[in-house]
């Protein structure tokens, strides 16, 4: 073992129990949304104490800390390698049913085990902090909030806060701790799409109102919503390849107030799921078009809003390879490659269009649990095994050493 091996093995081993402690300690202050002001600032703490370069955000709770590696001192900007590696902050608005003795008591609940991200990510820092002067690049950490639907990254991205360390970086790489579905230490990933995007669309039909014994004076909005639901449906198994798969689910129509009254306008809600941004692209381009020519078929009119929330997550073959290898050398026999993708979705996919990367997941299983019955992320009853915790930052930190070491 090379003596900088040894040094981050037992910084990320001495620092375990304070890591375990930091978790929990976060784990009983959950904040949702883009406005953390106390998980944020304690997470930054960490981050102040290594003497790090902070950038925080302006308009929401967040910031970008940048370590510098003496190696590096020397070599311009644009040469040195310069590696990314993120961690969202926020937790769901879910009131914690875990019957943990530190469990969340304000409503709130790190459900998604964010609060593992923040401990993970905070001793890699540790670890990495204590290597500094051996390393040929730099480390950008990236701490979000908003990941859970709030467009978090895009907020960071918008400020200018993926350039903190001067440019954009060469690699960047996220993990997410799973509750269930795989034995707990399992570490996963697959190239190519990994999780789904997210979109909505809003369709507004407008016809005219009238009495309901007599449409033939009106323009009655509502059989032009429901054959545009129906139809979308008809249309995601005619247009779209089986093999590249699309999901379109509408989950709110709203027309009139009374049986006997045509309404003037329908309003329908669709949530839309791809797995390629070719295919999620030309979703929304379909479903317009066949809204737009069912409402004109009736003599009505619509307008449909897109609302695009999150691309494809896509992990860049290369770097996932080298997710694999980092992975095989650390934990060997960990690594299980994804048959396919999930049909979740990740605001890391605005950080992976613009940089190289990879995101995995790590089963961080309940020991007291089984992996194929235990609560999955989300649930007021999902709990997660504290000892993944060096794992993560383990994962977080070989990552980072394998661009910046050689
Ligand atoms: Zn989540
Ligand atoms: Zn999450």
């Amino acid at each position: 073992m090379s003596s900088l091996t040894e040094l981050v093995t037992s910084t990320i081993s001495e620092n375990a129990e304070e890591m375990v402690a930091l978790r929990r300690e976060l784990h009983q202050i959950p904040e949702p949304g883009l406005h953390l002001p106390q998980t944020a600032a304690r997470v930054r703490r960490e981050f102040a104490e290594l003497d790090m370069e902070i950038t925080d955000a302006n308009e929401v709770s967040g910031f970008v800390a940048v370590l510098r590696g003496g190696k590096a001192a020397k070599t311009p900007l644009a040469e040195r390698p310069i590696v990314l590696l993120r961690a969202d902050m926020d937790a769901l608005p879910v009131a914690e049913e875990s019957g943990l003795r530190w469990a969340s008591q304000n409503g709130a609940m790190h459900g998604c085990g964010h609060d593992m991200h923040m401990a993970g990510i905070v001793g890699a820092a540790r670890a990495l902090h204590a290597v500094r002067e051996q390393l040929t690049g730099d480390v950008v950490f990236f701490l979000q909030p908003g990941e859970e639907g709030w467009d978090g990254a895009q907020h960071l991205i918008d400020e200018g806060l993926l350039e903190a360390a001067g440019r954009l970086p060469d690699h960047a790489y996220g993990l997410h701790v799973w509750s269930a579905q795989f034995p707990t230490g399992t570490i996963t990933a697959r190239p190519g799409p990994l999780m789904a995007s997210s979109d909505t669309m809003v369709v507004r039909v407008h016809g005219r109102g009238g009495h309901g014994s007599a449409p033939h004076k009106a323009l009655d909005p509502v059989p032009v919503a429901a054959e545009m639901v129906t139809q979308s449906h008809v249309l995601v198994t005619r247009e779209f390849d089986i093999f590249d798969p699309v999901v379109v689910t509408c989950g709110s129509v709203v027309a009139g107030s009374a049986a006997n009254v045509i309404p003037d306008h329908a309003t329908a809600k669709f949530t839309l799921r791809a797995f390629t941004p070719e295919t999620r692209l030309r979703l929304m381009d379909s479903l317009s078009r066949l809204f737009e020519g069912i409402a004109a078929a009736h003599g009505t009119t619509c307008e449909v809003e897109e609302r695009k929330l999150y691309p494809v997550t896509v992990n860049q073959a290369e770097e996932t390879e080298y997710l694999a290898d980092i992975t095989e050398k650390a934990f060997p026999g960990r690594w299980t490659e994804l048959e396919q993708p999930v049909g979740a979705s990740e605001d890391f996919s605005k950080i992976l269009e613009r940089i190289p990367g990879a995101y995995a997941f790590v089963a961080a299983v309940d020991p007291e649990k089984d992996f194929e019955t235990a609560a999955f992320n989300h649930s007021p009853f999902a709990t997660y095994d504290d000892s993944v915790l060096t794992d993560c930052s383990r994962l977080l930190v070989d990552l980072a050493l394998g661009r910046l070491t050689s």
